[in-house]
């Protein structure tokens, strides 16, 4: 930039250069000319008739007297009848321009590049009168000419473009760092980040594109963080997940093998082939169980069927009379407190899963002749138990996969600790809050709010 702000002001200047010595040698050249032609007026009118004759001999004393300028004399017709100068000339000057003004009104004057180009030559031309005859006296003197006077002038400009280029120099260095100082000021500090701020009204839409622009990475690079958490987080998720499925998988598996093996090796007989038999299927059952659960889990987030109008109290009731047979067993009573026509907007298999899940969490975690509550109206879904309860240490992770609080339990009823992770799913997708309160002993009650006032 600096380099082409110097090229610039240099052209600029030097071509303000020229053209001001051009002009100013013309004007002056012009100035030459009318001292010149009034000078040689006054030479002419010098002539006094009588004074010289009319031939060469007057004219050259007429020019000695003048100090050496040119003198022709010529007579009434133009005819040349004397000459200062030795030069043979032409002998009839009737159609030079000077002594054609001079034959009308008196006198003539006219400039004309002489024989060398640096010099033209000047004329005035003066009409006498002596004894009645006419005389033409015409006085001439050398001028340089314009261009010679400038090609003089040419070394004196040498100096001035020198002078003008050091001008330049240090002007375009002073000019250039003012005016980019700023902004280069501008540029270190959007590229520290943050927001820019400029005293100079000229540069505050330059402030304005680097703090968007600034505002814009930022914004991109927080996003890019996500989502590098979000991949992460779903890497651990997905890592925590296998462990997890593994750990599930290892005991059945590991009790199948054992019991194949005792029985292929013919040591285990009667009674006891009986029950590694029975162990070996109840385990295979289990590991099915597993698998449909996980299964059944992640087709959760990829169902994308549409919803449509589920008629809740109804699917209540049914889900009730479905697990009171397992109630009665636990001698467990189950109350309904559930309104007609709790119409949501979901799909039957999923809220089945969800009033399953809950409703047999209630009856297999509570305790001998102890009573389960499900209340179902417009706004929510509550199934409360008067059962072991849940630590308040473990209240957040009973909607975590695979948690179960008593592990040695796990599996045992086909807990894996996916049902409520399942709920929960569940209860995301349709956009309602499910949330658990319970004291240790003494029960839970767990609520579906579905977020109508
Ligand atoms: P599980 O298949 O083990 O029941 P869930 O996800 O349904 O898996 O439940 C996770 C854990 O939360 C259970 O193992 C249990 O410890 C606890 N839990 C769930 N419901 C209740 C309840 N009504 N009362 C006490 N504890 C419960």
């Amino acid at each position: 930039m600096r380099k082409r702000i110097l090229l610039i002001s240099l052209l600029v200047t030097i071509a303000a250069i020229l053209i001001y010595s051009l002009v100013s040698t013309q004007l002056y050249y012009n100035i030459a000319i009318e001292e010149k032609r009034a000078a040689l007026e006054t030479y002419a009118a010098m002539f006094v008739p009588g004074g010289y004759t009319p031939d060469d001999g007057g004219a050259e004393s007429f020019s000695a007297d003048l100090g050496g300028a040119r003198v022709t004399i010529m007579d009434g017709e133009g005819m040349v009848v004397g000459e200062s100068e030795a030069d043979a000339i032409e002998p009839d000057h009737s159609d030079r321009e000077e002594v054609l003004q001079a034959m009308e009104s008196g006198e003539g004057y006219a400039v004309r590049p002489s024989d060398t180009l640096a010099r033209d030559m000047m004329y005035f031309c003066l009409r006498v009168e002596e004894g009645g005859n006419t005389y033409y006296v015409r006085v001439a003197e050398y001028l340089v000419s314009s261009w010679t006077m400038y090609a003089r002038l040419l070394p004196s400009l040498a100096v001035y473009f020198i002078i003008d280029i050091l001008g330049c120099l240090v002007f375009t260095y002073i000019a250039t760092y003012f005016m980019l100082s700023p902004v280069e000021k501008l540029a270190r500090d959007a590229a520290g980040g943050g927001t820019v701020t400029t005293g100079y009204s000229e540069l505050s839409t330059i402030a304005d594109v680097l703090n968007e622009r600034n505002r814009n990475i930022e914004w991109r690079m927080r996003e890019i963080e996500e989502e590098k958490k979000l991949v992460e987080r779903a890497q651990n998720s997905k890592d925590e997940f296998i462990a997890n499925i593994t750990h599930e998988m290892n005991t059945p598996l590991t009790s199948i093998k054992g019991y194949a093996e005792l029985l292929s090796s013919g040591m285990l007989s009667g009674e006891m082939a009986d029950t590694a038999y029975k162990t070996i299927l109840a385990q295979s059952e289990r590991l099915t169980n597993l698998i449909a659960c996980i299964i059944n889990y992640n087709e959760i987030d990829s169902d994308d069927l549409p919803s449509y109008d589920v008629d809740l109290s109804k699917l209540a009731r049914e889900m009730i009379s479905v697990v009171r047979p397992e109630a009665e067993k636990r001698r467990v009573t189950i109350i309904e407190k559930i309104d007609d026509n709790v119409i949501v907007q979901s799909r039957h298999e999923r809220m089945t899963q969800l009033l399953g899940n809950l409703i047999r969490n209630a009856i297999r975690y509570n305790k001998e002749g102890g009573t389960v509550t499900v209340e179902l109206n417009y706004k929510k879904l509550a199934v409360s138990d008067t059962g072991v309860g849940i630590a308040p240490e473990n209240m957040d992770k009973v909607f975590s996969r695979f948690f179960t609080v008593d592990k040695s339990h796990s599996g045992k009823n086909g807990g894996f600790g996916l049902g409520l992770a399942v709920c929960r799913k569940i209860c995301r997708r349709a956009g309602w809050r499910i949330s658990v309160q319970s004291e240790l002993g003494k029960g839970s009650c767990f609520t579906v709010d579905f977020g109508l006032r």
